[in-house]
C-alpha cells in the first residue's frame, strides 16, 4: 500500500518551522521520528542534523547520520512509551520554492531503501508572494519512478497520534531547537579549531575575534530570542494551569454541595 497521506503533529511542526528560520543563508536538514498506519505516515518526533556539506541545494543524509537516528528512535520508544522508527527526512528551501530538487528526488529514493513509507518534507521559507508578502510552504513527497510525487500533509494535535503526550516533554519542539543551537557552536567551534593550523599571530588574533563574534551572535539574534520566547510560554502555560486548578476546585465544590444536598433529602 502507497503512502496517501502524512499526519505532522503540531510541535513537531513547531520545531521544523524554528529550525528553517535559523539561516536563510544554507539548507537545514533533520530525521523523522513515528509510525505508519494504514496508508498514513504519522510523525511526531524530530532530530536535527549537522550538515556535511555546506553548497547550495546539496543536502544529503549520510550513513552515520542514520544510525544515530536508529539509536534516537529507540531512546525515543523508550522515553514515550510508544514504538518510533525513523520515517521520513526533513530539509529547507531558504529563498527558493518548495519544489524538491533533482537531488533530492535522488535522495529520498535511496532512502526509501529503508521503507516505503519513507517520506521527504520540504519547508520553503524567506521567499514572498506576488504580493510581496512572506510566505512559507510545506510539501511532503516521496520519488517513484524516479518523480516526485506529492503527498498530503496534514498538520495534527500531538494528542491525536500520542498515546500518552505528557511524555513526550523531553522530546518536544524546545528540545529540538536547543539541539539545533547545539549543532550551530558545534560547527562554529570545528571552523576556528581547523584555523589554528599553521597560522601566524596576527591571524589567530583574527580568527579568535571572528570567533567570538559569530559566538555573540548566536547569542544575539538565536539562543536569547528562544529563551525570551521559552520564558514567555512557561509563564503561559502557568497561568493555564493555575486556571484548570481553579475550576477543578469549584467543580469540586459544586459536586461536594450536590452530594450532601442528596444526603440530606
Ligand atoms: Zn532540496
Amino acid at each position: 500500500m502507497s503512502v496517501e497521506k502524512v499526519e505532522l503533529s503540531s510541535d513537531c511542526f513547531r520545531g521544523l518551522l524554528g529550525h528553517s528560520f535559523i539561516t536563510s543563508q544554507e539548507e537545514v536538514l533533520g530525521i523523522l521520528f513515528g509510525d505508519y498506519d494504514e496508508g498514513v505516515v504519522r510523525i511526531w518526533g524530530s532530530k536535527s542534523l549537522q550538515r556535511n556539506c555546506k553548497e547550495k541545494d546539496r543536502v544529503e543524509v549520510d550513513d552515520i547520520q542514520l544510525s544515530e537516528a536508529m539509536d534516537h528512535a529507540e531512546e525515543l520508544s523508550r522515553s514515550i512509551q510508544q514504538a518510533s522508527t525513523v520515517k521520513g527526512w526533513f530539509h529547507s528551501h531558504p529563498n527558493i520554492t518548495v519544489f524538491p530538487s533533482h537531488v533530492d528526488i535522488r535522495t529520498q529514493h535511496a532512502l526509501q531503501s529503508l521503507g516505503r513509507e519513507f517520506v521527504g518534507l520540504i519547508i520553503s521559507c524567506f521567499s514572498r508572494d506576488q504580493h510581496n508578502l512572506e510566505k512559507i510552504d510545506l510539501i511532503a513527497f516521496q520519488t517513484i519512478n524516479n518523480k516526485a510525487k506529492s503527498i498530503q500533509v496534514e498538520i495534527v494535535s500531538p494528542l491525536k497520534l500520542l498515546k500518552q503526550p505528557e511524555l513526550m516533554i523531553m522530546h518536544d519542539c524546545f528540545d529540538y531547537l536547543l539541539e539545533v543551537q547545539r549543532n550551530i557552536l558545534r560547527e562554529e567551534q570545528q571552523a576556528y579549531e581547523s584555523t589554528k593550523r599553521n597560522v601566524n599571530a596576527l591571524g589567530a588574533v583574527y580568527n579568535a575575534s571572528l570567533f567570538n563574534l559569530s559566538i555573540s551572535r548566536l547569542l544575539q539574534k538565536s539562543l536569547l530570542p528562544l529563551y525570551e520566547y521559552i520564558k514567555q510560554k512557561h509563564s503561559m502555560d502557568k497561568e493555564r494551569l493555575d486556571r484548570i486548578i481553579q475550576e477543578n476546585k469549584e467543580i469540586e465544590a459544586k459536586l461536594a454541595a450536590r452530594a450532601a444536598k442528596e444526603k440530606s433529602t
